[in-house]
């Protein structure tokens, strides 16, 4: 099989996988949206993707976003969804449809003031540290509440929602809970906001827990490594 052919066989088990999941938890299936991560994608397979009409792509690392998106044409809206440091906002923000990855204050302050001197506002999404593990990017969320007042101010942030990653095991019901933990958290927040953000949108789910995801109310889901499965790095 080509890599096309893998990717296309991948997606459309993925496509099911997520019906079924909107299915059990009565949501329509249109909504949840599919990020397809490509940070360990070879050039040719992200071609492969978006020749399939996947057109929302995820990468991690600022650089690597900002190159494919002048290697690829097209439609292509990208995410960007690993930790985003300051002195690569400005570089960030003219490409990026959506970052799911604002973990810090200093770093909200400082796309607020790029957004501004650019004239181009992306969405973003507060990334929040629900499981506290040390070793994790994000919001502590009495930080991010106890702060809630200043970001409710920013006036050229365009904060939709919030993202955030569960611990990595094996078992995905041990997902679950912090992704629960992240919708009640975002129900809060837009209790606390006067109207003024809404906050639809939950990024939460990878390849091993997108369907606990999809459950507890995920409305993007950022898959990588199960797109990809069944291909090796050098696959035409
Ligand atoms: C790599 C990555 C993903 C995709 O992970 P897979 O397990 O390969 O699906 C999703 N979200 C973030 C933030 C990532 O860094």
């Amino acid at each position: 099989m080509s890599a096309s052919e893998v990717i296309a066989r991948n997606l459309n088990e993925i496509r099911l996988a997520i019906e079924a999941a909107c299915e059990r938890a009565g949501r329509p299936a249109g909504s949840v949206q599919l990020i397809a991560v490509t940070k360990y994608a070879e050039l040719d397979w992200v071609r492969a993707l978006v020749a399939l009409g996947e057109f929302q792509l995820g990468e991690s690392r600022p650089q690597q976003m900002c190159r494919r998106a002048e290697e690829l044409s097209g439609d292509v809206r990208w995410h960007m969804i690993g930790h985003v440091q300051r002195n690569k906002v400005d570089m960030v923000i003219p490409v990026a449809e959506l970052v799911h990855s604002v973990d810090s204050l200093r770093l909200l302050r400082k796309i607020e003031g790029s957004a501004a001197a650019v004239g181009r506002r992306p969405g973003l999404l507060l990334e929040v540290n629900v499981s506290g593990e040390d070793s994790k990017d994000g919001f502590d969320p009495v930080e991010l509440s106890t702060h809630w007042q200043e970001i409710l101010d920013l006036q050229h942030a365009d904060i939709r929602g919030l993202m955030t990653m569960a611990p990595r095991v094996d078992d995905p019901e041990f997902a679950r809970p912090f992704f629960r933990k992240l919708r009640v958290f975002r129900d809060e927040l837009a209790d606390r906001s006067d109207g003024r953000l809404e906050l639809p949108e939950l990024s939460m789910g990878m390849s091993g827990d997108f369907e606990a995801g999809i459950e507890e109310g995920a409305t993007l889901v950022r898959l990588g490594s199960r797109i990809f499965e069944g291909l090796n790095r050098g696959d035409q």
